[in-house]
């Protein structure tokens, strides 16, 4: 059977009409499903019962739940998200003083095995669906209003998975979430994630798209980043550097940078040179990240005085550096942690 969300609108207009039913049946359902964020037919209060239960023997509705929550003493909050064939994916959300961010998932696993990313160990199991990544939002939305007393102001693509490797149903998630008949949220307050997929990165330039874009840059040396994260086989750092280029004259954006500080690893002086050189050829803001130690213990967190020497270097090129601190350690709110962590234990 076919899932409710997995149709057009006027697929579900034909059917209607199939039915007898009128066409602005099609308007109510839609408004329940894409703006309402309906966990069922049952809720649809407005459509008559014998049709809700015709409409429950056509189709099936893959509605993802909140399996378990996590509360960090930094009032971050985890979520376990089971989707409808048992597969689980996380979410996070992290207040801040003026907004609520949540961390979204677009994969099950990921097929890109970062060597620090705790998603990475699990191996790529299957893609999102954008109706399953909407979900992510509603489940949550709902939670951050209960906790925070705020809705989520902003959306990052920084869960489990690579979201270019899932273009088409993060692309249509995206525009279930900006669409103004839907949650209408804006743009620019969500922001996509990527290690570096050049074939993505080129098509999100070509259709200008209108929300964030982070790369997980992590290393500027090609041997280093190439060990840390082996999709540098087929997205060479030379290719990315002319992607980003092509990127930034398309869009005329600013390139975010993320950079993960691993101890002895990728924070020397000298990879901070290499990082400087990689952006010469456009504008960029490094987001320099806190590890969150994983149980492995392969990696650690820089020492104090290596990290300052290396933003201070950065800042002596002028260079737009932030520095985030690793939210949630207590509850392992790091890529895939969660998640990885309850699959060891049902081991
Ligand atoms: N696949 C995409 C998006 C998901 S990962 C990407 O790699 O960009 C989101 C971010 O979390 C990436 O920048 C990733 O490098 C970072 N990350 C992974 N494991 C981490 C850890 N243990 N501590 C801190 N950040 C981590
Ligand atoms: Fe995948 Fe991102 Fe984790 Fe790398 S850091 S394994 S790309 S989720």
């Amino acid at each position: 059977m076919e899932d409710i969300r997995d149709i057009t609108y006027e697929r579900l207009e034909e059917y209607l009409v199939s039915l007898g039913e009128k066409k602005f049946r099609a308007k109510q359902i839609w408004t329940w499903l894409w703006q309402k964020g309906a966990g069922s037919f049952e809720e649809m209060s407005n459509l008559s019962k014998p049709l809700r239960e015709r409409l429950e023997r056509g189709f099936t509705f893959h509605r993802a739940e909140i399996e378990q929550e996590l509360r960090s003493k930094d009032t971050t909050l985890k979520y376990a998200i089971r989707l409808h064939d048992g597969k689980e994916v996380e979410g996070v959300l992290i207040p801040s003083k003026d907004r609520v961010t949540a961390c979204v998932s677009s994969q099950v696993g990921c097929p890109l095995g970062c060597a620090f990313c705790a998603t990475g160990t699990m191996g790529f199991i299957r893609n999102l669906h954008y109706s399953e990544i909407v979900d992510e939002y509603v489940l949550m939305n709902r939670k951050a209003i209960a906790a925070y007393g705020h809705e989520i102001s902003n959306i990052v693509f920084m869960g489990m998975g690579e979201p270019l490797l899932n273009f088409d149903n993060v692309m249509t998630a995206i525009d279930k979430l900006t669409d103004p008949e839907g949650w209408g949220l804006s743009p620019t307050r969500i922001t996509l994630s990527t290690a570096g997929i050049i074939k993505g990165i080129k098509a999100l330039a070509d259709r200008n798209f209108p929300c964030g874009l982070a790369i997980s840059l992590h290393s500027a040396d090609p041997i280093v980043r190439e060990t840390l994260m082996p999709v540098t086989q087929g997205n060479s750092l030379h290719d990315l550097q002319a992607a980003l280029r092509y990127y930034h004259q398309k869009t005329g954006d600013r390139i975010t940078l993320e950079y993960l500080l691993l101890s002895f690893v990728n924070d020397s002086v000298a990879a901070a040179e290499q990082l400087a050189r990689f952006c010469r050829p456009f504008p960029v803001k490094i987001n320099i990240i806190e590890y969150n130690e994983t149980p492995d213990g392969k990696f650690h967190k820089s020492y104090p005085n290596h990290r300052e020497a290396f933003i201070e270097y950065l800042n002596s090129c002028n260079m737009v550096v932030r520095v985030r601190a690793s939210k949630g350690q207590d509850i392992a709110a790091a890529c895939g942690q969660l998640v990885k962590k309850q699959g060891d234990h049902r081991e």
